[in-house]
């Protein structure tokens, strides 16, 4: 997994250590300096979602096997025999 960088400092941080502002990260560092304490009223960066990823994967994959099996028996194919 990449981190994700600062888009001020260009430093990777944990998504934890990030807050977005216009959806640009800051780490604090950055964000205090430029926003003061309006930083901490920034949303913190959500966290990564490669299990919500990999479930799309997986219904892509479902769908397109599913749609392959359904083409295959239009045309008359016999396999997969189920
Ligand atoms: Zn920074």
């Amino acid at each position: 997994m990449i981190k994700p960088s600062c888009y001020s400092c260009r430093k990777r941080f944990e998504p934890t250590e990030l807050r977005l502002s216009y959806s640009k990260n800051y780490c604090e560092q950055c964000g205090v300096g430029l926003f003061g304490e309006e930083y901490f009223s920034f949303p913190q960066k959500p966290a990564p979602t490669a299990r919500k990823n990999l479930a799309v994967h997986a219904t892509v994959l479902i769908l397109g096997v599913g749609g392959l099996w359904l083409l295959a028996h239009w045309f008359g194919f016999d396999w997969p025999p189920f």
